[in-house]
């Protein structure tokens, strides 16, 4: 009797190595793509789900290679959750990688956005890649020449973009960093809090009741950076990548020029002169770079135009910025230095 257990325990444990199952809660689990997303829904699941998180810290969101190990965390998800918008497409490809199938939500499809309203000052932005696929180069080098004739949006848009399949980054197109701007958070915490409920339907309540209580979270957060930026002297600033627009129409601050409209794409010499232009007619109080993204261009640029250079961080998900709202806090005090 005793052998049979052990046999059929040895079969058992043999199943397990086979089946390479790492260490499994039996909960379902949701993969979220970025840290800010992954934050409230990890608070709006409590212990009923288990919720992973894609992007690792310090990456950035426009682009992500997985090593083997973090894309077999992802195996026998349930559900993804990710912004959308042409941002993190990545997750799909991981999610795919992993073997699984599951139900993909886009947030970012489900939220109030504005169009990226960055203007195309010296480079032909709009036919570039956020994720850096070198295929642009020669792209853009045939365009080098028409910088000068080059300012009519519609001339642009009319241009062939034969890699632009993506169809983001385009002046007009929905901006994904809905998410900077704790109203939308909001709105996507219902969003998040009705897939949760889907995927685990006896978990309603519990969900419903920890979405009431992040969203008062993100509510005082909301008003709490409304009153602090009210008191700001200066309003103007010069962003790295173009993460920072929800923030700022939120809560009245203004940005004269984005050093990287397009994450990872480093700007041209024409590119950075307007920059420079644009930082002298906006009156611009400092240049904040992005912990995810190369600093060097903002070096360069803000000892050029002689104004102060802060960080900005639009992901988050590092000591002290380990919740959404410290993440947002954080933000609000590294531009409280310059601008109160
Ligand atoms: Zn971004």
């Amino acid at each position: 009797m005793m052998r049979n257990l052990l046999v059929a325990f040895a079969i058992a444990l043999a199943g397990a190595v086979v089946g390479c199952k790492p260490k499994e809660s039996g909960k379902p689990k949701v993969a979220v793509s970025i840290f800010p997303l992954h934050d409230v829904t990890r608070r709006i699941a409590g212990d009923r789900l288990d919720v992973v998180l894609v992007l690792p810290p310090g990456k950035s969101e426009h682009g992500y290679d997985p090593t083997p190990k973090e894309i077999a965390k992802l195996e026998g998800t349930k559900l993804g959750i990710a912004v959308g918008l042409d941002m993190d497409g990545w997750v799909e490809g991981i999610m795919k990688s992993a073997g699984g199938s599951p139900r993909m939500v886009h947030v970012g499809a489900k939220v109030p956005t504005i169009p990226i309203d960055v203007e195309p000052i010296g480079e032909d932005e709009e036919h570039a890649d956020e994720h850096g696929h070198d295929a642009h180069e020669g792209e853009h080098e045939e365009h080098e020449g028409e910088h000068h004739d080059e300012h009519d949006a519609h001339a642009k848009k009319a241009a062939p973009a034969p890699h632009d399949d993506h169809g983001h980054a385009a002046k007009g197109a929905p901006d994904p960093h809905f998410w900077m701007d704790p109203q939308r958070m909001s709105a996507a915490v219902d969003v998040i809090a009705a897939e949760l409920t889907t995927l685990d339907p006896a978990g309603k309540d519990i969900f419903a009741k920890n979405a009431a209580a992040v969203k008062e979270s993100l509510a005082r957060l909301d008003a709490d950076t409304a009153a602090r930026v009210k008191t700001w002297s200066k309003k103007t600033i010069v962003t790295f990548h173009g993460s920072m627009s929800y923030y700022t129409t939120r809560y009245g601050l203004r940005i004269a020029a984005v050093v990287e409209p397009l994450a990872g794409k480093e700007p041209t010499p024409q590119y950075v002169a307007e920059v420079l232009a644009a930082i002298k007619r906006g009156q611009a109080a400092a240049l904040f770079s992005e912990p995810q993204l190369d600093r060097r261009p903002a070096e360069v640029i803000a000892s050029e135009a002689r104004i102060p250079l802060g960080e900005l961080d639009p992901v988050g998900g590092v000591a002290g910025r380990d919740s959404y709202e410290t993440l947002i806090t954080w933000n609000t005090d590294q531009l409280e230095k310059v601008l109160k």
